[in-house]
């Protein structure tokens, strides 16, 4: 029987998603389910396997027909030996053998790498990225993260730390990072990041603001809000929204001087705020560019939202040659 269906596998600490894709990447079946961290997360991989098996079934998919599963996980992926650790959100506290069980429990290979940059592979794939071979991907919610593609792979570096981009220092001697590092682009860009500029210049700020107001009376503040008063006009959110676009358009000019890819794909909660932000992304971004990658480079949204992880990961399976021996 010709193999030509992929599992995509998107595994997150609230839900795990799952979709069944041609190889040509469109989506068939698309399905989810609830993540249960409950027992230090030792019943996610077993209800990895149960929710395949069973929508195999369900969709009287005969196995052969399956040319393997890829999923993205948080947590670091040893990609030699199919182990994820440091999955915290997952309540994984030892080192999980997931490849080893997910095989033997679908009879299918499966291939991984973490959630970040499978949600790149699938933006460069099926999304912004246009198919095209180099591509970088920075997606920004409540941390920064990122995936650079380059020649139509994933870059991973000698101890994965590959595509770290919200670890970039765009402001040196700037705001603490959970990293230890100070100034990095995930204290200012992130969904936290934000609120955190927005409550120093108000501190600073003298003028008329309903941010400053907010932020003086202790409301809550969410990059959400900081982004709509911006768009309402509001002084002092505009001067945060700038500050955010500068140090993106910074680390986006940044990696496309080392990488030249064809574009940046900007996603993640905070992209919501959409062309708003990117505009003035982009003018920071052609302001710190070396010119030979200014005139080619296109600093874009993502396209594919919350399935970018599926797509990222049924890509993961179709360019991996793993067969179950
Ligand atoms: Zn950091």
């Amino acid at each position: 029987m010709a193999k030509d269906k992929l599992i995509g596998v998107d595994l997150g600490g609230t839900t795990i998603k799952f979709a069944i894709l041609t190889a040509e990447g469109e989506i068939q079946q698309k399905w989810s389910i609830r993540t249960n961290i409950l027992d230090e997360g030792s019943h996610i991989v077993p209800d990895i396997i149960d929710s395949i098996n069973h929508h195999l079934d369900l969709y009287q998919l005969d196995k052969d027909r399956i040319i393997g599963i890829g999923m993205g996980t948080p947590g670091t992926v040893d990609l030699e030996n199919g182990t994820v650790k440091g999955a915290f959100n997952l309540n994984w506290k030892e080192t999980q053998n997931v490849r080893e069980q997910i095989e033997a429990g679908t009879g299918l290979p499966l291939t991984m790498d973490n959630d970040a940059n499978a949600a790149a592979l699938g933006e460069q794939w099926r999304g912004a990225g246009n198919n095209q071979p180099d591509v970088a991907f920075i997606t920004l919610g409540t941390g920064v993260g990122g995936g650079l593609i380059n020649d139509g792979k994933l870059i991973h570096g000698v101890a994965g730390a590959g595509g770290e981009v919200g670890h970039m220092i765009v402001e040196p001697g700037g705001y603490l990072c959970t990293c230890g590092n100070y100034g990095c682009l995930e204290q200012y860009a992130s969904a936290t990041g934000v609120v955190h500029l927005a409550q120093d210049f108000a501190e600073a700020y003298v003028g008329n603001s309903k941010l400053k107001a907010m932020v003086d009376n202790g409301e809550e503040v969410t990059s959400k809000i900081v982004f709509d008063l911006a768009k309402e006009g509001d002084y002092l959110a505009n001067e945060v929204v700038d500050k955010v676009a500068y140090y993106l358009g910074l680390a986006s000019a940044n990696i496309s001087n080392i990488l030249n890819p064809s574009s940046v794909v900007i996603g993640g909660g905070v992209s919501a705020a959409g062309k708003f932000l990117l505009d003035r992304v982009e003018k920071n971004f052609k302001q710190f560019a070396f010119k030979s990658t200014r005139d080619v480079t296109e600093v874009k949204l993502a396209e594919l939202g919350n399935d970018a992880g599926a797509y990222g990961a049924a890509s993961l399976a179709r360019n991996s040659d793993r067969v179950i021996a």
